[in-house]
């Protein structure tokens, strides 16, 4: 049966422990007083300079995020094509696209990628973003991106909806219009098919029984 703690023996725990954890922040203060400076991380000889300092002094000094850590997204409208790949994966529902589609190809992306659909609108609403990440996946151009900018905390939810769209109003009725036009003449032009003749099933008199 193991020994049950006494009120001394509780006591003399809490005094070992007190003990090393006031030893371990003396230790870390002796050494501190060799910083003489405070500096970015991203230069040179930041690390040999954290003498016993356990605490960045935030937001004038920050520790170097991970390259593939999930933070904000970032698309770059110019090489998107509008696929609508994101919004239909996103488990949330937090990206919103209105496509126009054009009646050519209006440009390529950086990748080569033919465009053929504006981006009226492109937001995407950080607030409900979960960062799964599968949006950057399934994006066939790779415009979208997570970027290492993780502090993007304000007084105003309604400021996380982020647009991406860099459309004018005016461009996005024009290009309405155009392809509204474009659907119209496809119409008027279009040969209407011949009719297929009706076909009536062939019926064979049933054959006498003879007995
Ligand atoms: S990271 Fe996930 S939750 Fe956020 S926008 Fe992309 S798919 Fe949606
Ligand atoms: S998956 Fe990529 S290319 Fe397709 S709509 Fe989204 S951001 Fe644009």
């Amino acid at each position: 049966m193991p020994k049950q703690p006494t009120y001394w023996s509780n006591l003399n725990a809490a005094v070992k422990t007190l003990a090393h954890g006031l030893g371990l922040t003396f230790q870390h203060l002796l050494k501190a007083r060799k910083r003489s400076r405070s500096f970015a991380i991203m230069q040179p000889g930041y690390f040999e300079a954290q003498q016993g300092i356990a605490t960045v002094q935030y937001p004038h000094e920050q520790i170097p995020v991970p390259d593939n850590g999930r933070y904000k997204l970032h698309n770059e409208i110019d090489d998107c094509i509008v696929c609508d790949k994101c919004a239909k994966i996103c488990p949330v529902n937090c990206i919103t696209i209105e496509p126009i589609r054009s009646p050519e190809e209006f440009g390529k992306t950086s990748d080569g990628t033919s465009k053929r659909i504006y981006a009226a609108v492109f937001d995407i609403d950080m607030a409900k973003c979960c960062f799964c990440g599968l949006c950057t996946t399934v994006c066939p151009t790779e415009c979208l991106t997570m970027t290492k900018e993780f502090d993007f905390s304000t007084f105003d939810i309604t400021t996380h909806n982020f647009g991406f769209g860099n459309m004018t109003v005016a461009e996005i009725e024009h290009r309405k219009n155009e392809w509204s036009n474009h659907q119209q003449t496809k119409t008027q032009t279009e040969p209407v098919a011949p009719k297929a003749p009706i076909l009536k099933p062939k019926i064979t008199p049933p054959t006498p029984q003879t007995d």
